[in-house]
């Protein structure tokens, strides 16, 4: 089968077209990965075509890309679709990534839980992800023969179940990683602050800070002036 797979929008890897990738070469398909939401002058017709889309407001964008495509089919958290990469290739669980769709994405991406402690009205992953639970180790995440810089798009780290395994593992293993969706302040305590202060956590490119250590002291100074 040709496929086309579209990241309709995003700037990160997008991970479940990579799944999707890397399930479909495995059987024999050829991929053509493209951002591109218009059909090109030249593009041969496929056997199938499917769109991803994380953003609400890229409604504009999903339609252009369905007009271009009619019989596309477009999934992700933007649109109102519940499909799950797994639910598309029939199977209960897919791990793996092709990364090769990404040439220029030198690190790893990817989940360590899923979920959320909290349920903020406006946010989709309460009701998408549900409770938070475990999803992978930092060592699964990991490219072997890559930089340790892991790039997690956890949305409540500190939420999972055994964090403090994770938390041990990112720091024997001397990661650096990336809390790309931010970290819930509001429920930090001692414990975790201690374990961030051990972490080394990198923001953009090669600017990294002891994040534990800033709300530490922050902590330190509101429990000295409400004392
Ligand atoms: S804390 Fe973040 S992930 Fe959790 S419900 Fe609120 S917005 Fe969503």
């Amino acid at each position: 089968m040709n496929i086309r797979l579209t990241q309709i929008d995003g700037k990160l890897p997008n991970l479940a077209l990579m799944k999707l990738s890397h399930f479909h070469k495995a059987q024999g398909d050829n991929i053509f990965f493209t951002e591109r939401i218009h059909k090109d002058l030249f593009e041969p017709n496929y056997d199938l075509v499917l769109g991803s889309s994380i953003f609400k407001f890229s409604e504009k964008a999903r339609q252009t890309f369905k007009r271009n495509f009619p019989l596309s089919f477009i999934a992700g958290t933007g649109t109102d679709s519940k499909t799950t990469v797994e639910e598309l290739i029939g199977v209960d669980e897919y791990e793996y990534y092709d990364y090769d769709i990404y040439p220029n994405f030198k690190h790893s991406i990817g989940f360590t839980q899923r979920g959320c402690r909290l349920k903020c009205k406006f946010c989709v992953v309460p009701e998408k992800e549900g409770k938070n639970k475990n999803l992978n180790s930092i060592y699964n995440i990991w490219r072997p023969g890559t930089e340790k810089k892991i790039h997690l798009l956890d949305n409540d780290f500190f939420g999972q179940p055994n964090w403090q395994d994770v938390a041990q593992e990112i720091i024997d293993g001397n990661f650096k990683i990336c809390l790309n969706q931010g970290i819930n302040v509001r429920l930090i305590d001692e414990e975790s602050c201690e374990y961030l202060s051990r972490m080394l956590i990198y923001l953009l490119k090669e600017y990294y800070i002891q994040l534990g250590i800033i709300l530490k002291m922050e902590i330190f100074f509101f429990v000295e002036l409400i004392c």
